[in-house]
């Protein structure tokens, strides 16, 4: 069980995103960067953010609000199907934050640890694994 705060966001920044964002980060926040997109006069990225504590989290967004950046929270999750999964292990040697587990050659996940990059879902061969929004979309 982690013991970290967590957000997954979208940030849009036209202009010197990472210089930006070096600027704002503090000791003990996390970021993964999930994917980007970059056009020739703005950057869109989704970004997995994590801290000790949820009152970080909320102020690296402000802050990079203050800066001028877009910032949508996204609620995302990672769907399992247990029907479908072969237990072939594919997830387990692609995710990055040991969020999927084996154990008597059954994988699960922990959803507390996952930063929903999708890297499993890429791999997965039978197509058991989805990214979908927690309200239950896509
Ligand atoms: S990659 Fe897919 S089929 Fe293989 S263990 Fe993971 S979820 Fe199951
Ligand atoms: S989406 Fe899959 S690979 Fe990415 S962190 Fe979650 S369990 Fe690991």
């Amino acid at each position: 069980m982690s013991d970290r705060a967590r957000k997954i966001v979208r940030v849009k920044a036209r202009g010197e995103v990472v210089r930006t964002l070096s600027e704002v980060v503090e000791e003990g926040l996390e970021l993964s960067v999930l994917n980007a997109t970059v056009t020739p006069d703005s950057i869109t990225a989704e970004l997995a953010v994590q801290a000790p504590e949820e009152g970080q989290v909320r102020e690296f967004l402000r802050t990079l609000r203050r800066f001028g950046l877009e910032v949508e929270e996204l609620e995302k999750t990672l769907i399992h199907d247990e029907e479908t999964c072969v237990h072939c292990t594919a997830c387990h040697s692609v995710c990055p934050v040991g969020a999927v587990l084996v154990e008597n050659h059954e994988v699960s996940f922990d959803e507390d640890e996952c930063i929903v990059c999708g890297s499993c879902v890429e791999i997965c061969p039978t197509g058991a694994l989805k990214i979908a929004s927690k309200e239950g979309g896509e």
